[in-house]
């Protein structure tokens, strides 16, 4: 039996471990939350994420260590390479914890960015302006998620506003892209190099927070996309799985940033692909041969944000697998999701189930957008 360390007990922990029962695979979770959403799947190691000594016991435990989150510190992971496997990488990390290294890679590899500068200081601000033209967004270096730790720059008047809002900390400005489409593509690579990517998904937020992803059959820019992501896991030889969040222009992809684990884009691969992203995950961090990605089904994945809608309504909703974390409510939460799939029923009442979560999950703007183009 395997034992994984995850660092973080969330929903994504959750699952990870969820996933591992039908692998035989055993969890402990650093975490230095009370009681969180994990623990119930596995053994809960509660400290701090700079506590050496639970980290130490932790490394002592597992066969494998991995992590359900990017904020999490590069000491800590650096000390458990020490003495552990540990993927992803410290490596990996610090990539995706500063948004200038993590763009100035995808372009090393000729993987296309929106413009940006690196930005120390409003003066700097002010003269990267003369490059990059309005409307434009300024962001934290690192610790931004969800739209956190941005500031939309529609004129010269915002820069200084939006310098003191950021507190004065490394910042990145960035072209605001006009994009058609809002992608993900996700892929798990395994110790040997062998991967296994799945379809394209297609993103929609509001307020900075994914609220449905739809994954997307044979899409054209599909075999664009798994170049793309092949080519950045192989640079980093990258074990386990990493997303890449795309913005879609024409024909044209433009990486925004990576996830080194899995993302909440792929929930949906728990019920349309034969091994989701979660096993595949453990699959490929334990040395296991991947399972496949492909498309069992087509998926829609709504969030449940803040609160759980009406149960009742939920439950007699067609075809819906509901997946609850046990997280209490609270504004701006990830507290659930719902996945519709479209095995056996035509792609308009495929439509139909996944207009109707997303009425009852109160996305009433995106339901009708549905709606109109339907
Ligand atoms: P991020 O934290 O970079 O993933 O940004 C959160 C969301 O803000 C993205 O999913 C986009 O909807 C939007 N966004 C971020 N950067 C840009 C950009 N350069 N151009 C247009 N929209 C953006």
């Amino acid at each position: 039996m395997k034992k994984v360390g995850i660092l973080g007990a969330g929903q994504l922990a959750q699952m990870l471990a969820q996933a591992g029962r039908g692998l035989k695979q055993e969890f402990t979770f650093l975490s230095p939350e009370e009681s969180p959403c994990a623990a119930p799947f596995g053994k809960h190691l509660k400290a701090e994420f700079d506590d050496n000594s639970a980290a130490d016991n932790l490394s002592q435990w597992a066969d494998v260590i991995t992590t359900e989150f990017e904020n999490v510190s590069l000491a800590l992971v650096k000390r458990l390479e020490t003495s552990s496997l540990v993927h992803p990488s410290s490596k990996s990390l610090a990539i995706c914890k500063d948004r200038v290294l993590e763009k100035k890679c995808f372009n090393n590899l000729g993987i296309a960015t929106a413009r940006y500068k690196q930005i120390d200081s409003l003066k700097e601000l002010q003269m990267a302006m003369s490059e990059i033209q309005y409307p434009a967004i300024l962001k934290t270096r690192s610790e931004g998620y969800d739209g956190k730790g941005q500031v939309v720059l529609s004129s010269e008047q915002d820069l200084e506003a939006a310098w003191e809002r950021l507190l004065g900390v490394q910042c990145i400005v960035e072209s605001m892209v006009s994009f058609d489409r809002e992608l993900s593509i996700i892929c798990a690579r395994s110790q040997n190099g062998e991967t296994a990517v799945y379809p394209l998904n297609e993103n929609h937020h509001r307020e900075g927070i994914l609220r449905l992803s739809l994954n997307l059959e044979s899409d054209l820019l599909q075999s664009k996309a798994e170049a793309m992501i092949k080519q950045f896991m192989e640079m980093q030889n990258y074990v386990g799985v990493l997303s890449i969040e795309l913005f879609q222009i024409g024909d044209q992809l433009l990486a925004n940033e990576m996830a080194p684990r899995v993302h909440n884009s792929g929930h949906g691969t728990i019920e349309g692909s034969r091994a989701s992203q979660f096993e595949n995950h453990l699959r490929a961090i334990t040395g296991l041969p991947l399972g496949e990605a492909r498309f069992q089904c087509k998926t829609a994945m709504i969030n449940l944000i803040g609160k759980v809608p009406s149960l009742t309504e939920i439950q007699n909703a067609p075809g819906v697998a509901i997946h609850l974390y046990g997280k209490e409510e609270r504004p701006g939460r990830k507290i659930g999701h719902l996945t519709v799939t479209n095995e056996g029923i035509t792609e308009s009442e495929f439509t139909r189930r996944f207009v109707q979560l997303l009425e009852i999950s109160g996305e009433i703007e995106l339901a009708n957008r549905w709606k109109v183009a339907g």
